[in-house]
C-alpha cells in the first residue's frame, strides 16, 4: 500500500492517471520492488519501454558518462551522438533519415507533418489522412486526431481535419475512404492500446498497394511493436512490406525519454525543409546516447533472436490457458507483444495480479497485455503463468 506522503504529495498533481496502489522504487533486471521492498515480475516493462530490463551495466555506465560530460547543447550545434545514434538506428530500421523527437506522440506530429509537406512541395492539394478504428498515436492534437478511439478525441474536438478511420484488417473499407485528396494513411501493424491486433500480410500489403498507385505516403507506427518486440527489429520487416514514414518512441531508448520518425530519402528529398520543423531538446547528447548505446547492446545480446526463442515458449504457455482455464477466451498478438482476451473485467484480474506480485497491462477489448522486459528467460514464463492462473480463478 502507498504511504499517507506520497498520497499527500500526489495532490499537487493534475488527476489524469488512475494508480494503481503501489509505489515503485527500485529495479533489477526483470523484477521491480515497491517502497515497501516487496518484489514484482515485471510483464509491462513501463508501458513496452524497458526491453533491456532495469540495471543494465553497460547502458547505465554510458548515461552516466554522458551526465558528466555533457547532457544538452541545443540543435545549433553538431554533437556526434545524434548523427551516431540516427546512423544505428537508420540501420536496423531501414529508413535513411531520422529526426528525434522526446515522444511517440511528437514523433507521429512529426510524421504527420512531414507527409503534408510531402504534398506541399508537389503542389498536390492533398491534406486527408487515413487511420485505423481501436489505433492509438498518442495524445497531442495531431496524434489524437488521428486515434481510433472516440473517448480519447470527443472532449476536445474539433480534432484536426480531413481524417477518416477505416476498419483495420479491412481493405475494402481502406479503398472506399481513399479521394484525390488523401495525403497519408498511419497504421501500427501490431496495434497495441486497441487490444493486440495483427495485421495480415493481405493488409500490410495492400495498404502498401493503395499508397503505390495514388501517390499516397504509407506511415507505420511503430512507437509499441517497434525495437525487437514482434521478433523482428521493427515490425513492418516481418511483413516486407516498407513505409514510407516510420515511427518510433517506447523501446528506443529504454526510458530515457526518446522519439523518432524516420524517412526514405525519396520522401526526405521532398519534404521538410531547413526551419520546417524543430525540438529543443530533440536529439540531446543523453538521449543519443541511450539510443546508440541500446542498439549496441541489442546487437551484442542478440535480442532479437532471443525474443524469437522465448516468445515461442511464451506462446505455448498462453495456449495452454486458453485451454485449461475458464475464462481466458483467446490468445492474441506475436513475440513479446501478446494479450489474452478475458471474460471477467480485466481491470480486477490486474489487481489481482499486483497482489499476486505480478505486473500486466490492460488494453481495450477486454484485453490483458503482456510485454515484459526482451530480456526475460523461460524461467520467467514459468513464474508468470501459475501468477496469472491465480489472478485469473481466485
Ligand atoms: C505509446 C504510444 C504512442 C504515444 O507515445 P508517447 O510517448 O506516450 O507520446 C504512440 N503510438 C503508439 C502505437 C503507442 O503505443
Amino acid at each position: 500500500m502507498v504511504n499517507e506522503k506520497i498520497k499527500a504529495a500526489e495532490e499537487n498533481l493534475i488527476h489524469v492517471y488512475n494508480r494503481f496502489p503501489i509505489a515503485l522504487e527500485r529495479g533489477e533486471g526483470v523484477y521491480l520492488y515497491d517502497t515497501n521492498g516487496k518484489k514484482y515480475l515485471d510483464f509491462a516493462a513501463g508501458f513496452a519501454v524497458s526491453g533491456l530490463g532495469y540495471g543494465n551495466q553497460k547502458l547505465n555506465a554510458a548515461l552516466k558518462f554522458q551526465i558528466d560530460q555533457l547532457y544538452h547543447t541545443s540543435n545549433l550545434y553538431y554533437h556526434m551522438n545524434c548523427g551516431e545514434a540516427a546512423q544505428k538506428l537508420n540501420q536496423i530500421s531501414g529508413m535513411d533519415r531520422v529526426f528525434f523527437t522526446n515522444s511517440g506522440s511528437e514523433a507521429n506530429e512529426g510524421a504527420l507533418k512531414a507527409a503534408r509537406r510531402y504534398a506541399y512541395n508537389k503542389k498536390s492539394g492533398r491534406y486527408q489522412f487515413i487511420a485505423m478504428e481501436n489505433s492509438f498515436h498518442g495524445r497531442s492534437f495531431g496524434a489524437v486526431s488521428v486515434t481510433g478511439h472516440t473517448a480519447y478525441r470527443e472532449p476536445f474536438e474539433p480534432m484536426l481535419p480531413g481524417v477518416s478511420f477505416a476498419e483495420f484488417n479491412n481493405l475494402d473499407s481502406v479503398k472506399a475512404l481513399v479521394t484525390d485528396q488523401t495525403c497519408a494513411i498511419i497504421l501500427e501493424p501490431l496495434q497495441g492500446e486497441g487490444g493486440i491486433n495483427l495485421a495480415t500480410q493481405e493488409f500490410m500489403e495492400g495498404i502498401r498497394r493503395i499508397c503505390d498507385e495514388n501517390d499516397i505516403l504509407m506511415i507505420c507506427d511503430e512507437v509499441q511493436c517497434g525495437m525487437g518486440r514482434t521478433g523482428a527489429m521493427f515490425a513492418w520487416q516481418k511483413f516486407g512490406v516498407k513505409p514510407d514514414i516510420l515511427t518510433m518512441a517506447k523501446g528506443i531508448g529504454n526510458g530515457i525519454p526518446v522519439g523518432a520518425f524516420a524517412m526514405t530519402e525519396k520522401v526526405a528529398q521532398a519534404s521538410l525543409k531547413p526551419g520546417d520543423h524543430g525540438a529543443t531538446y530533440g536529439g540531446n547528447p543523453l538521449a543519443c546516447m541511450a539510443v546508440k548505446t541500446v542498439i549496441d547492446i541489442f546487437e551484442e545480446e542478440k535480442i532479437v533472436e532471443h525474443v524469437n526463442e522465448v516468445s515461442e515458449y511464451l506462446t505455448d504457455r498462453l495456449e495452454e490457458l486458453v485451454q485449461h482455464v475458464d475464462g481466458v477466451l483467446e490468445r492474441k498478438g506475436t513475440g513479446l507483444m501478446q494479450g489474452i482476451v478475458l471474460k471477467k473485467p480485466a481491470a480486477q484480474v490486474n489487481n489481482r495480479a499486483i497482489e499476486e506480485g505480478l505486473l500486466v497491462i490492460q488494453a481495450q477489448g477486454n484485453v490483458l497485455r503482456l510485454v515484459p522486459p526482451l530480456i526475460i528467460e523461460k524461467e520467467h514464463v514459468d513464474e508468470m503463468i501459475p501468477k496469472l492462473t491465480k489472478a485469473l480463478t481466485e
